[in-house]
């Protein structure tokens, strides 16, 4: 049975039932009072869900576009902005940032490790011409979440530069208030927490960031911000939407209103630590310590078996597609994504699954059932 595949990757993830009817419906006309209504209706809900009340722009492009965008509508070329890099994300906003012909400077950390926020205090306070900071909130290549509350209250103390961040994976995740912490270009993408298809991306600006914007010269035209607040402001589009994706954001939204975002972070948390103490339990290290794992992917770093070997047997016995490894992590790690419209069921397959590959490959050190007895006590203490 082939029909019943369940994904566990940290994007596309699975998409509710009810979202999929959305989808399924005609387009229709995008310069319509109905679809100005959905519009409306939508910035409305991503306001709420970015707890912010500064403008939530959405793209019809995949995160990347959002994060390029964040970055050519705010700043010039030569600027000076520092990059967190510590996984494949951080890599890519330093090759966005690099290709704009912006002056970098990079702050490392090897991979499976998190960003340490007191080097950004030290070079925010020794150079006032510093622009921007861009930084990967949760690091999906690696399930280490970055501390973007600390980080952010450094940009805030230094008042020229901004603080543009990449939520792909953190937001309707785990807390991010973009007020509050200060965050001034926040970005996101469909086909992650918002458990719609992939397709659209979310942009959201501080009155900050649009002061740079006005100032900002770098070339854009389809991600020009400029003319997607000005169309925002009327619940409409500078260009043709994907309006079928706008059906789904709208009930999407709609059902993370109903769950509300403190169930929707307890939820994370919970299959988080319900999938680390379980592969901890049979002897699979986890990548990324605990205290800073992401609420949305757990990284699993097996010893003595390849990774891939793992992943590929999960996906061949039963039908859940996990997450390999990037670049020099391939076959080093797996990752198992828990992010968006995932349940305890879920969970539950998710780590039988892999004590009964690893038994089958003659390498299991548990019996069979011992992850899933150790998830399932964390998950019912928790209902
Ligand atoms: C998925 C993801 C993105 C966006 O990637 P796209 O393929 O452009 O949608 C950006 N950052 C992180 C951390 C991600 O997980």
């Amino acid at each position: 049975m082939k029909e019943k595949l369940t994904l566990m990757i940290p994007g596309p993830t699975p998409v509710p039932e009810r979202v999929l009817k959305a989808l399924g419906r005609h387009p229709i006309g995008h310069r319509t009072q109905e679809f100005q209504d959905i519009v409306e209706n939508t910035t409305e809900l991503l306001k709420w869900l970015h707890q912010t009340s500064e403008d939530v722009l959405a793209i019809t492009g995949s995160g990347t576009a959002a994060m390029e965008a964040g970055i050519i509508n705010t700043l010039s070329q030569g600027d000076k902005v520092i990059c967190g890099e510590n996984g494949k994300f951080g890599e890519r906003w330093v090759k966005v940032a690099k290709a704009y012909g912006l002056n970098v400077q990079i702050v490392k950390a090897d991979w499976g490790k998190p960003l340490d926020s007191l080097e950004f205090k030290k070079l925010l306070e020794q150079d006032k011409d510093i622009r921007a900071v861009i930084v990967t909130h949760s690091e999906t290549s690696t399930g280490v979440i970055n501390d973007l509350k600390a980080i952010s209250h450094y940009v805030k103390d230094h008042k020229q530069a901004l603080m543009i961040a990449d939520c792909v994976t953190s937001l309707g995740a785990c807390n991010v208030p973009m007020d509050e912490w200060g965050i001034d270009v926040l970005a996101s993408g469909s086909q992650k927490g918002y458990m719609i298809p992939p397709g659209l991306s979310f942009v959201a600006m501080s009155k900050k960031a649009w002061v740079a914007n006005s100032i900002s010269k770098l070339p854009k035209f389809y991600l020009d911000l400029k003319l997607y607040k000005k169309t925002a402001d009327k619940n409409s589009n500078p260009f043709t939407p994907s309006v079928n994706l706008y059906f789904a954001l709208e009930e999407a939204l709609k059902m993370m209103k109903e769950e509300g975002l403190e169930s929707i972070f307890k939820r994370h948390e919970i299959y988080k630590k319900a999938t680390q103490e379980a592969m901890q339990s049979i002897g699979l290290p986890l990548f990324a310590e605990k205290d800073y794992g992401s609420p949305s992917i757990t990284a699993i770093a097996p010893k003595n078996i390849d990774a891939e070997v793992i992943r590929k047997n999960v996906k061949n016995n039963f039908d859940i597609l996990l997450a390999g490894g990037q670049d020099d992590l391939k076959g080093k790690i797996f990752r198992i994504g828990h992010l968006g419209f995932v349940n305890e069921r879920d969970i539950i397959a998710a780590i039988g699954s892999i004590e009964a590959t690893l038994d089958q490959l003659g390498v299991a050190t548990k019996p069979v059932g011992t992850g899933v007895g150790i998830a399932s006590k964390i998950l019912m203490e928790n209902k």
